[in-house]
């Protein structure tokens, strides 16, 4: 015998296989209807929108046979340091060290912050796995934290309230009351290139007597308050993947406001090699994480074509934002009111309703069969295998956001 209450819709109906209204009609008429609105905003004629392709219309071609013709392709040379010169421009840092990639490049940062084995470091469930990985490497603890909607990072003042109840003070540390261990970090990340409430991060990890370290491998070209993100955290780290804003094919760097720190990120970074005419001498544990030269030249070229990229990106989202005005149950994120953004990944946020898990599917079924790249945000890092057992607080709004957002082809190309 089966028993119902009142009102209760079953698996069944959920799916759409049945009942008034037909759900499934209602996600696909919905679907429809979005689909086209983004399509409008695309020039047409391409038989495929990636969500972010890259562009190489500067000097790559240049830069990259000067390295093959003069040999110069490997761990040294000119463009290593014009591009570390190009990003402390950019980005108003002290230093710049260029790096493999993102995910080395935080957990060079990670290490330089003081993290140690056994540490806590609080870090949005809502961030690619990079993030949280690097936080293993270093024989630490990911604990994850909410983000809100304002930004799509983390929320500062949900994540006050959480540590006045969590937090224990011992001799100007935090110490995680539930777990007994250290929490020594605070990494925040930018998502999509939005930069998340930077000033409150900052003053909530003084208060806590802890490090803060942004992950701005998104965010390149974003400022908050007039100011280019990864300033305002002890280091800072950049991606130049292939789908991130600039690309060098893979690499990353490493930002930071002290000189000291900048000097070790580039020796631990290079080997730990004391400069020396022919003698190998090491003074510590290095690591081989210093970025190619040929790389560096695809980069510098890259940065040359920055604000031209950024141009472009901000007509691209102001032509989506302008057209989802007028579509109902769903809106374009646009930047949080202290920032302006690089719109990395163009971003659409469903209405809250008790279909939006099965809008959202729908949606990036029936985009991507359309030729038109959509994804989903990441799955929360606290829903994953490895990092399950972690310490976490309430996670409403990151599952929330998870549910109903997803992005929308972004290239610079298509503006
Ligand atoms: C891209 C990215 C990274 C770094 O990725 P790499 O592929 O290692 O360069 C780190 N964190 C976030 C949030 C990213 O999006």
């Amino acid at each position: 015998m089966s028993f119902r209450a009142e009102g209760s819709v079953s698996a069944e109906e959920r799916r759409g296989n049945s009942g008034a209204g037909n759900l499934k009609e209602r996600c696909q008429k919905k679907s429809a209807e979005i689909i086209a609105a983004i399509s409008s905003c695309l020039p047409s004629g391409k038989e495929k929108y990636a969500l972010h392709e890259p562009a190489f219309a500067g000097k790559e071609w240049q830069y990259t046979k000067e390295c093959l013709d003069t040999g110069w392709i490997s761990s040294v040379g000119k463009f290593v340091d014009e591009f570390e010169v190009a990003l402390r421009k950019i980005t108003g840092a002290a230093a710049a060290v260029a790096v493999v990639n993102g995910t080395a490049a935080l957990h060079i940062a990670l290490k330089l912050a003081g993290v140690q084995r056994d540490d806590e470091v609080l870090l949005p469930t809502i961030t690619f796995i990079a993030t949280a990985n690097a936080v293993t490497y270093c024989g630490a603890v990911p604990h994850f934290v909410d983000s809100t909607e304002e930004t799509l990072g983390v929320d500062p003042d949900k994540l006050e309230a959480y540590l006045e109840d969590i937090v224990q003070r011992e001799s100007g540390q935090s110490i995680n009351r539930l777990t007994g261990r250290r929490i020594k970090a605070l990494l925040v990340m930018h998502t999509l290139g939005h930069p998340v409430d930077l000033e409150k991060c900052a003053a909530l990890c003084q208060r806590f007597g802890i490090e803060l370290i942004e992950d701005a491998a998104e965010a390149l070209g974003s400022e908050y308050r007039d100011r280019h993100v990864g300033s305002y955290g002890k280091l800072s780290t950049l991606s130049f993947n292939g789908n991130k804003v600039v690309t060098t094919g893979g690499g990353g760097a490493i930002l930071t406001n002290d000189l000291e720190l900048g000097r070790t990120a580039k020796h631990i970074t290079t080997t730990a090699k004391v400069p020396h005419a022919w003698r190998f001498y090491h003074d510590e544990v290095g690591y081989n994480y210093r970025l190619p030269n040929i790389n560096a030249a695809i980069g510098l070229a890259q940065l040359e074509q920055l604000p031209d990229f950024l141009r472009r990106k901000r007509v691209l989202a102001e032509r989506y934002a302008q057209k989802f005005r007028n579509v109902d149950g769903i809106r374009f994120f646009s930047e949080p009111q202290f920032a302006k953004s690089n719109y990395w990944l163009n971003a659409l946020l469903l209405d809250h309703t008790d279909e939006e898990e099965l809008l959202r599917d729908e949606l990036l079924d029936r985009s991507n069969a359309a030729g038109i790249q959509t994804r989903p945000l990441w799955e929360p890092m606290h829903t994953l295998p490895m990092f399950h057992a972690c310490p976490r607080m309430n996670l409403t709004q990151a599952e929330s956001l998870h549910k109903r957002l997803i992005t929308i082809p972004s290239s610079a190309c298509l503006a």
